[in-house]
């Protein structure tokens, strides 16, 4: 919310996109770096994802989250899962260790003990109130999301997603994070992350619909520009980042805001949250 000081924020996002171009320098795979920042947003607690997240109104926290690989169209996605530590790390787990795209609910749960995922000893004592948000407001129709896209050395592109979801929301809720075309969106030419409320998002095709609009010649920008129109048109709000295949890194919002930060080969490390 503008006006509530986020420069905590601002610093850990710094820190995250310096040490996802270290990585990608050092030829990490765009898959691996956007898992690592999500999952380190998630571990954090600052953001309304894993550790910062509420409880629906059920009064237990559910979790939603999906990865892509853009060269490879491999895909993972966990929904409304209880009790892990990094949904993100599980949506990778279901890439890569499952001919599935998408575990939900209890089946998620025991994939992820399965496999030896971290899991939420005491979820009582786990989660926190994420920066910027207090306790009276975590009924009302708030929302958050962490999201990364990412181009490495080697031409590959790959987005990666993860969210408490609205706050407020209803048991069993699951909203665009974990879908792999609204939420989260990566092929040859495009990597998209989205943010802002699901239902509006899932609507409006969301993250695909940018690619397919940018496949069919348009620029990021208009592409963005256009679904963005959309979800607004339908009554809701959302932030998008963006990264294509030359490059060219694109963050936009019609939102009151998004805490978001970017790096290039070209531009120095950036993060901000309001203007
Ligand atoms: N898109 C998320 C959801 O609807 C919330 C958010 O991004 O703020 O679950």
């Amino acid at each position: 919310m503008a006006g509530r000081d986020y420069s905590v924020v601002e610093d850990h996002l710094r820190e995250l996109a310096t040490e996802g171009e270290s990585r990608l320098k050092a030829g990490a795979s765009a898959l691996d770096v956007v898992e690592y920042a999500v999952a380190e947003m998630e571990t954090c607690g600052m953001y309304v994802a894993g550790k910062g997240s509420a409880p629906n109104t059920a009064g237990y926290v559910e979790l939603d989250a999906s990865i892509m690989d853009g060269a490879s169209r491999e895909a993972g996605a966990v929904a409304a899962i209880v009790g892990v530590v990094n949904p993100i790390c599980v949506a990778r787990g279901v890439l890569r260790a499952t001919p599935h795209v998408m575990l939900a609910g209890q089946g998620a749960l025991a994939f992820a003990m399965l496999e030896g995922f971290g899991l939420v000893e005491n979820p009582d004592d786990y989660y926190v109130l994420p920066v910027g948000v207090y306790e009276h407001e975590l009924y009302e129709q708030k929302h958050g999301t962490v999201g990364a896209a990412a181009l490495d050395t080697a031409g590959g592109l790959a987005a990666a997603t993860s969210t408490g979801g609205t706050l407020g929301k209803l048991e069993g809720r699951i909203g665009d994070s974990p879908l792999i075309g609204p939420g989260t969106w990566a092929d040859d030419d495009i990597a998209v992350s989205f943010t802002g409320t699901g239902e509006h998002i899932i609507r409006s095709g969301g993250a695909i619909s940018i690619a397919h609009k940018v496949a069919a010649g348009a620029s990021a920008q208009v592409a963005i520009d256009e679904v963005l129109a959309e979800i607004e048109r339908l009554g809701g709000d959302a932030g998008v980042i963006v990264v294509t295949r030359d490059g060219q890194i694109e963050m936009a919002y019609n939102s009151d805001g998004m805490k978001r930060a970017a790096v290039s080969a070209s531009s120095p490390v950036h993060a901000t949250t309001f203007e």
